[in-house]
């Protein structure tokens, strides 16, 4: 269809989740109903791409001041990794020795109402620390979402498939879902999809290593019994059944009694694979699940306490470390890590140490190396890298952000995942009232205005 025929598609402006959630009526479809398909466009200011962990932090920051504001997530509810993956982990929020926090803002929002510390709280129990229900988080994040219902919309079930641009302009976004091909025009965009899916189908400049880090299926087994050598015994199964054929590769194993006493949460798949190619990803989850059964057919077989387990559930998709990165107006590199470079525009913090999973078997560990030799101080992240280049109405935010690969094993965590969403979410704010692009907005507006919200950068706090 040709994009201007504005007779067979209806404009209409964002709709709040309020007015959605009363009537389907507010989005309008463009064609009859009887025809079974419908074509339609919708007008944003925001437009963010993705609501995990940075996009959600995004839609939030963006609405909250003010910008009429739509996310599109391909899951039908919202947390990304932490509730599609099943990963609960706020890694990034503090300081591993000191536990002093050095994230707020909406990232410890989400954490104290998950009950984990207090509001106000200057430092956790442990620099990692958990939420214990990943179910309630998608509720806490559709309950937040529809305290901005006059400025937030959303679509779940809604998978961006093509972006146009124009010049130096993202011009609109392509989402398929339950009302067909759907055309999102914005003022600006947000990239929080993890893989750069918008920047790189709109033009921009990005990279993605030919060997990226493995994929991991989440998973966990109910009526396990710990007992003496109860790790030692998991870990021997998984090597005996490697040796069998039954597993191609694995790590650790983490056989986590996280939720309850008697459940075990397992960390140990790990399939190499490109998630960026649809074929390959399909073959990833296939492999991923294969490898679940696996191991608990393993431990079965050979570990006392898994006698009466059964097979709970694995979480819904496979989990993505690493795919494309942009290249921003700043690429982030391992000695601005490792050197707590500080950057005048910097409008997160992150302190994670360079996570970098192998493609390879690595018993009792997740990388070949010792943690604490990869460990960071607190850092800087510049707005700079979550700017691309050659688009001007276009942020990325969260594991896709402009970094070097060794750089961006750390500034993939959850946590500075979400610090990062919420600068992009101001920053697209503060380019509408401005009128400027949010290429052009000097980072240290967007600093000065997340600290005013107790939010940005704690690098030196
Ligand atoms: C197996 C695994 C274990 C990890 N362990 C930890 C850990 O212990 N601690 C930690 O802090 N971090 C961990 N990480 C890293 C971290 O969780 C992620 O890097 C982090 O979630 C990045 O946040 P994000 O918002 O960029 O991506 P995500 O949280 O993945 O969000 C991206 C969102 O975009 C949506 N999306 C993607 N493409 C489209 C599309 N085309 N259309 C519509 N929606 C789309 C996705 O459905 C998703 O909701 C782990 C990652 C993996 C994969």
């Amino acid at each position: 269809m040709n994009p201007t025929d504005t007779t067979r598609r209806t404009f209409i402006q964002t709709t709040s989740i309020g007015a959605a959630a009363t009537t389907s009526t507010a989005l309008i479809a463009a064609e009859p109903k009887s025809s079974g398909k419908s074509s339609r466009t919708i007008e944003t200011d925001v437009l963010v791409c993705g609501g995990g962990c940075a996009g959600s932090a995004a839609a939030l920051a963006a609405s909250r001041a003010g910008a009429k504001t739509l996310m599109v997530e391909k899951a039908p509810f919202a947390g990304g990794i932490i509730t599609s993956v099943g990963l609960p982990y706020f890694d990034g929020i503090a300081h591993i020795d000191t536990k002093r926090i050095v994230v707020r803002g909406i990232a410890l929002e989400l954490l104290s109402k998950s009950g984990v510390c207090a509001p106000d709280a200057k430092t956790v129990a442990k620099h990692n620390p958990a939420i214990l229900n990943t179910f309630e988080f998608k509720l806490l994040l559709d309950g937040v979402f529809q305290e901005q219902k006059d400025n937030l919309s959303v679509l779940f079930n809604s998978f961006i498939c093509d972006a146009q641009s124009k010049g130096d302009r993202v011009e609109s976004v392509t989402v398929a879902n339950k009302d067909g091909l759907v055309t999102i025009k914005p003022k600006v965009v947000i990239d929080c999809s993890g893989d750069a899916d918008v920047a790189a189908w709109a033009g921009a400049p990005f990279e993605q290593n030919k060997e990226v880090q493995p994929l991991t299926l989440h998973f966990r087994i109910g009526n396990v019994q710990p007992h003496d050598e109860f790790g030692i015994q998991c870990r021997e199964a998984l090597a005996a059944a490697q040796q069998r054929g039954e597993l191609p590769h694995y790590y650790g194993p983490g056989v986590m009694f996280l939720y309850a006493k008697n459940e075990v949460y397992i960390h140990g798949v790990r399939v190499p694979a490109d998630p960026t190619d649809a074929a390959d990803l399909s073959r990833a989850e296939m492999q991923g699940r294969a490898d679940a059964h696996a191991m608990f057919r393993a431990w079965k077989r050979d570990v006392a306490g898994f006698k009466d387990a059964y097979f709970m559930e694995a979480y819904p998709w496979i989990g993505v470390r690493e795919s494309r990165r942009i290249i921003g107006q700043h690429v982030l590199s391992e000695e601005d890590l490792m050197t707590s470079r500080r950057f005048d525009d910097a409008i997160a913090t992150g302190c994670w140490y360079l996570d970098l999973h192998p493609n390879k078997t690595v018993v009792g560990s997740a990388n070949d190396f010792n943690p604490r030799k990869v460990q960071p101080e607190p850092y800087d992240i510049p707005y700079r890298s979550l700017v691309p280049q050659k688009l001007e109405n276009l942020l990325v935010a969260g594991r896709c952000h402009s970094a070097t690969r060794g750089a961006h094993a750390s500034t993939r965590v959850t946590v500075t995942a979400m610090a990062m969403g919420e600068a992009a979410g101001v920053a697209a704010a503060i380019s509408l009232k401005d009128k400027t692009s949010v290429a052009e907005i000097n980072g240290v507006k967007v600093r000065e205005q997340l600290e005013s919200q107790n939010a940005g950068p704690f690098t030196d706090a």
